[in-house]
């Protein structure tokens, strides 16, 4: 039987590099200072680039300005990782990365986070929003682990709990919501709260409003719901799941994998991080096997959304 880590790209920080130059750049190197293509000669250092723009001149490498830049693990293991996480459902933790890869713990979570940033889409809000014309746009929000001490809500502590279902809501539990479009992608978020103003932004914001809205009976939808085609709703509290082809079962789906690898791989995730966390389950499902995507072609994917995002790591975590 072939192993996966059979690969030359997996055998050393050589094959790795060429790999990643086959796959970054498969026309010419880019210079990452410039932007210059295929205009750059290779130096005597292995795997260093002179950019031959006269107004740059700078060297660069295959992962200058990228997540992998300046890191002491080699190449090849960065890429084992890659394709660990790229290709189990529920993720990896950095222990399974410590053990597995042999680096040290830290280092390992640090290039988790780093992972999970190149899989985060770098689109801004509010550009290609899901849907369309005759597409629907499935909307839900959970909740999953305790909010940090210092957000808990108390009776004298600010506001009403928000609801799910027109009970009480889990007042002190992280929020999330996520938009799935059938057949399609999701997008997923971590607002402060689930409250009327903010989902209504988050939806107005992702969706196209010739769309089909669903959603459960939650009055969190009622007021954006309005702006779309149709807004149309099953109702839950009263055992109403689908009706024709309307439900949410795309985007409960969702949730299902992601609390399923919440719980099982990353117990201890800091409310801080979560929208990590939500990229990366967010990352998976939009390049899934059932939109013909398999493991070698999504962690391709994950690997070419290194670019451009070193400087987000600069951040303390
Ligand atoms: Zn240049």
């Amino acid at each position: 039987m072939s192993n996966a880590f059979d690969a030359p790209h997996f055998q050393s920080q050589e094959g790795a590099r060429e790999w990643l130059e086959k796959t970054r750049w498969p026309e010419g190197p880019v210079c990452s200072h410039c932007g210059a293509f295929n205009h750059a000669y290779k130096t005597k250092k292995p795997g260093w680039y002179r950019c031959a723009e006269p107004e740059c001149r700078k060297d660069f490498t295959v992962t200058t300005g990228t997540v992998m830049e300046r890191s002491h693990i080699a190449l090849n293991k960065w890429l084992m990782a890659f394709y660990l996480m790229s290709s189990s459902k529920k993720g990896v933790s950095a222990h399974q990365l410590h053990r597995a890869l042999g680096l040290d713990y830290k280092s390992a979570w640090f290039m988790c986070h780093r992972i999970r940033e190149a899989m985060r889409p770098d689109d801004d809000p509010g550009t290609d929003p899901l849907g369309g014309r005759g597409k629907i746009v499935e909307a839900d929000e959970t909740y999953f682990g305790e909010v940090e001490e210092s957000r808990k809500r108390t009776k004298t502590r600010y506001g009403l709990p928000y609801t799910k279902g027109g009970k009480s809501g889990p007042s002190n539990k992280r929020a999330v919501v996520s938009l799935v479009e059938r057949g399609g992608r999701v997008r997923s978020f971590h607002p402060a709260t689930a409250d009327g103003e903010t989902v209504t932004g988050i939806v107005l914001d992702n969706i196209r409003r010739e769309s089909r809205l669903h959603t459960d009976e939650s009055r969190l939808y009622m007021f954006p719901g309005s702006e779309f085609k149709a807004h149309e709703t099953v109702t839950h509290s009263h055992g109403e799941y689908v009706r024709g082809d309307v439900h949410t079962n795309s985007v409960e789906g969702y949730f299902s994998i992601f609390k399923r690898g919440m719980k099982g791989t990353y117990q201890h995730c800091k409310e801080k991080h979560l929208h990590r966390y939500l990229a990366e389950f967010d990352f998976r499902y939009n390049n899934r096997v059932a939109l013909g995507i398999g493991d070698i072609e999504r962690t391709i994917n994950a690997v070419k959304g290194v670019d451009g995002k070193r400087l987000m790591y600069r951040q303390p975590y």
